[in-house]
């Protein structure tokens, strides 16, 4: 048992409002540079969707992640001798009008324009060639479903569902999805660089780029299935979300987090075995990668977890962070926080929490909340798309225990009495239900964010590695 420790990040989708001030410091801080324009480390999209680049979640496009051949682990756009072929040509790349033509607007023109019958109007400019151009497609073009009765259809989460019937103005449904780079324990990012300019750092997890080794070969960004790296076109290197590790090194959250107006993000360490990595990412069947790569995280109250996390020279003070870690509550102890896309077997660590949604119709006669999965407005089968694989056993797990402490909290909330039955269901106990509902509903800034400070003096020598990582331009 090789015990490593990881930050990672849980959303609960039922609370975001959409409201996109995540983006806005993520944005201010790291992107604003030339060649940055079109990037956003975090965006939101709207749920059902195509999101931001078009399509990013379908791998016959862009062929990204990893795919399992006979329990060995490929990428799917091919190895080592594969890339070499192709490396001045990469054909699975998003061009950029699959994120968005970055644009300004001529606003000179509003305080030059000679005197004119017409008020002069700031036309939009393309940021990249200062030419006049048209807006055809940006980040949050289908904000709050803006045109998905068309995009919508190209939706990878409708597998087995009728797309058509669900885009229809009365069926429809809707949800946001803020999104950062997953930080995954089996990066696809790291496994395509034939430079070895990205890596994971060992003490906490965190993905980033060496910009000192980037050739701008750009085998990341495809290589990425959740297309969370970008290619600096001014700088001809890659960048990306690194989860803001001079903030996370002085214990504080991410900028996406600490702004987050819905309170929906929770940052904390979990622990998990570094030596079964491949054996979660290879198992034959996508729907087991989600129980596989939960079985390799740690239990970090496990006497033997704790012991042998010491003896390896774990920090104390990660220990009794992950120990209270948030993450590992929603993620692993009470099974309602999912990673996306498992399927793409890069076992990613930034989970969500699905939306319970409005009862399309409602049953008088249910036993309790939980009954009423199928009414959902949300399809269980999306969800199941978007968060386990397809596989709607353990999705609907997890809604049902947020349901039934819905319930629960309903009975001790309005009716004066604490009835139980609900949480017996689903085998949670009335102080976890206590416990899972100040966190869900409640929890201040010390419970959502427990981040342990960073001891990296042991394993690397800082004054050497000054400018190794960042970006090459303020
Ligand atoms: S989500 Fe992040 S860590 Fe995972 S493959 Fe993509 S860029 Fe790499
Ligand atoms: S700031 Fe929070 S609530 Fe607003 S869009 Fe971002 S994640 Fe959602």
């Amino acid at each position: 048992m090789r015990i490593r420790a990881q930050i990672a990040m849980v959303m609960n989708l039922d609370k975001c409002i959409g409201c996109h001030t995540c983006s806005i410091p993520c944005k201010h801080v790291w992107t604003t540079r030339p060649g940055a324009e079109y990037m956003w480390f975090n965006n939101v999209e709207t749920k059902p969707g195509v999101g931001y680049p078009r399509r990013w979640e379908d791998q016959n496009v862009y062929r990204g992640g990893w795919v399992a051949d006979r329990q060995e682990l490929h990428l799917r756009a091919g190895g080592r001798v594969e890339k070499l072929l192709k490396i001045f040509h990469n054909p699975d790349l998003p061009a950029i009008d699959e994120y968005y033509s970055p644009w300004t607007y001529d606003y000179e023109k509003l305080i030059s324009s000679p005197l004119r019958s017409q008020q002069p109007a700031a036309r939009p400019v393309s940021a990249i060639t200062g030419e006049r151009t048209e807006i055809t497609w940006g980040p949050s073009w289908e904000d709050d479903l803006a045109g998905v009765n068309t995009t919508g259809l190209e939706d990878v989460n409708f597998k087995d569902l009728d797309a058509k019937a669900y885009l229809q103005f009365k069926d429809v449904f809707m949800f946001y999805l803020p999104r950062i780079c997953e930080h995954c324990l089996n990066p696809a990012c790291v496994g395509s660089c034939p430079s070895g300019a990205l890596y994971k750092r060992e003490e906490d997890g965190i993905v980033l780029v060496d910009q000192e080794r980037c050739r701008g070969w750009r085998y990341c960004v495809s290589g990425c299935p959740y297309k969370k790296v970008y290619f600096n076109w001014k700088a001809g290197r890659s960048e990306k979300c690194l989860f803001c590790y001079p903030r996370v090194e002085s214990g504080l959250p991410t900028l996406c987090a600490q702004s987050c107006v819905g309170r929906i993000r929770y940052i904390g360490p979990v622990l998990y075995d570094a030596d079964r990595i491949m054996d979660a990412a290879s198992v034959a069947d996508d729907q087991g990668v989600y129980e596989a790569q939960l079985a390799i995280l740690l239990n970090p109250h496990e006497p033997a977890v704790v012991d042998a996390a010491r003896s390896q020279g774990l920090p104390e003070n990660f220990l009794t962070a992950a120990q209270a870690s948030p993450v590992y509550k929603l993620a692993v102890e009470w099974k309602v926080a999912f990673p996306p896309h498992p399927e793409f077997r890069t076992l990613p660590m930034v989970w969500y929490v699905p939306p319970l949604s409005p009862m399309v119709q409602w049953d008088e006669k249910r036993e309790s909340c939980a009954d009423v999965l199928d009414s959902m407005r949300i399809p269980v089968k999306y969800l199941a798309n978007l968060l386990t694989a397809g596989d709607e056993a353990p999705l609907r797990a997890g809604l049902k225990r947020l349901m039934a402490l819905r319930d629960y909290m309903r009975s001790v909330r309005v009716e004066n009495r604490a009835d139980a039955a609900a949480l017996e269901a689903v085998g949670l106990s009335e102080s976890a239900a206590q416990e899972m509902y100040r966190l869900l509903a409640l929890a201040k800034y010390a419970d959502r964010y427990v981040i342990p400070t960073t001891s990296r003096e042991g394993s690397e020598d800082l004054h050497n590695a000054r400018g190794c990582f960042g970006f090459s331009e303020p």
